[in-house]
């Protein structure tokens, strides 16, 4: 079972030193930009991605980054809620 796991990861690490690998093509003195996930360097005419890996990473992230943002208003909008609330009490009470 755990030599199964670690079989896995050295995949997937060699997967890795592969890709960066194919990237080297690429002329330093090429116009070029750098992969938005992992910061390899790709050609200008290709997507923000140099693998559809790391697109779908970038997806996931939005995606997080997304449900953080939402959570985050919330949590806004619920801690406006109890201020006011205290606000309110606070002003009956003194009263
Ligand atoms: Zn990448």
């Amino acid at each position: 079972m755990i030599n199964k796991v670690f079989e896995i990861q050295e995949k997937k690490k060699s997967g890795e030193i592969s890709t960066t690998k194919k990237q080297k093509w690429i002329k330093k003195w090429e116009p070029h930009k750098h992969c938005s996930v992992c910061g390899v360097a790709i050609a200008m005419d290709k997507e923000d991605f140099c693998s559809s890996k790391c697109s779908g990473e970038y997806q996931e992230w939005k995606l997080e980054q997304e449900k953080k943002n939402k959570r985050n208003s919330i949590m806004m909008f619920v801690l406006m809620g109890v201020m006011l609330v205290v606000m309110l009490m606070v002003t009956m009470f003194s009263r």
